[in-house]
């Protein structure tokens, strides 16, 4: 059960409201249980709501009882059912590799950390958990006919292709690499792992924000069937910093925004 109240009057499974024949026990039996009405109204319609098959898989159970009573009446329960949720969730849930790993290692490069924009966020979420639509995901998935890029319709459209090696986007970071070093002295080439992952270098939050900004760029563009720029990036970068800044003042993290941002701001004001 998942109400506190019923549980500390002794009703922990479904199986303590049912009679010998499986049915609910009656308002007046379990009334000596101090159940108020409303609480027996709870219970009828979670009975409603079990399937016959389990209905009769409790009969069973209450036939040959078998003891395995995971929940002792003393141990603390969860006092809500979305807690009782995660509860049972944690047991099963394994989070994806990538993340995981990530987690374990370098926090810095978390978009959480990185960004206070949730779209950013979540863009780089799906990324590295590869839920961006490719043309290759689309395929097969059976929503486009084919898997090839939209551009060069030479190769598959695979995350890899579209973010890193195909001829516009290495164009791309060329590019992009080229107008960073002015801002970021000590940055040299950006590599595939870079593009993926980012910097495993705390200096580098913002670097890694831009990089983030970059394959936005670069998927908003495949989907308007367009060529990336450096321009359409700075563009993007000047309503991120904008969106930033508000939603800084809001939280009143000012002084922490323009700190993350210092080595643009020359080209951002
Ligand atoms: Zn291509």
């Amino acid at each position: 059960m998942f109400r506190n109240k019923i549980i500390k009057k002794g009703i922990t499974k479904l199986c303590d409201t049912l009679s010998d024949e499986g049915k609910l026990q009656s308002w007046n039996t379990l009334q000596n249980k101090n159940l108020t009405a409303s609480e027996y109204f709870l219970l009828i319609s979670a009975f409603d709501s079990i399937p016959p098959e389990w209905k009769n898989l409790l009969k069973g159970q209450l036939q040959n009882p078998i003891v395995n009573n995971n929940i002792s009446q003393d141990a603390p329960f969860p006092s809500t059912s979305r807690l009782l949720y995660w509860n049972l969730i944690n047991k099963v849930e394994s989070p994806p590799h990538v993340t995981t790993q990530i987690r374990r290692n370098i926090p810095n490069i978390l978009p959480r950390s990185v960004t206070l924009d949730s779209k950013t966020r979540e863009f780089q979420y799906k990324f590295l958990n590869r839920i961006i639509y490719t043309s290759k995901a689309l395929y097969k998935m059976g929503i486009v006919s084919s898997p090839t890029c939209t551009f060069c319709r030479k190769s598959e459209e695979s995350l890899e292709h579209l973010f890193i090696y195909r001829e516009f986007s290495r164009g791309f970071w060329v590019s992009v690499t080229l107008w960073l070093k002015d801002f970021f002295k000590d940055l040299d080439v950006l590599n595939a792992t870079n593009i993926i992952f980012g910097f495993f270098i705390e200096d580098y939050l913002l670097l890694n924000h831009i990089l983030i900004i970059c394959k936005q760029v670069i998927f908003q563009c495949r989907n308007r069937n367009i060529k990336p720029s450096l321009s359409l990036l700075k563009v993007k970068l000047k309503y991120v910093y904008k969106l930033e800044c508000s939603i800084a003042k809001q939280k009143d993290s000012l002084e922490t925004h323009q700190k993350k941002w210092k080595k643009l701001l020359s080209f951002l004001n």
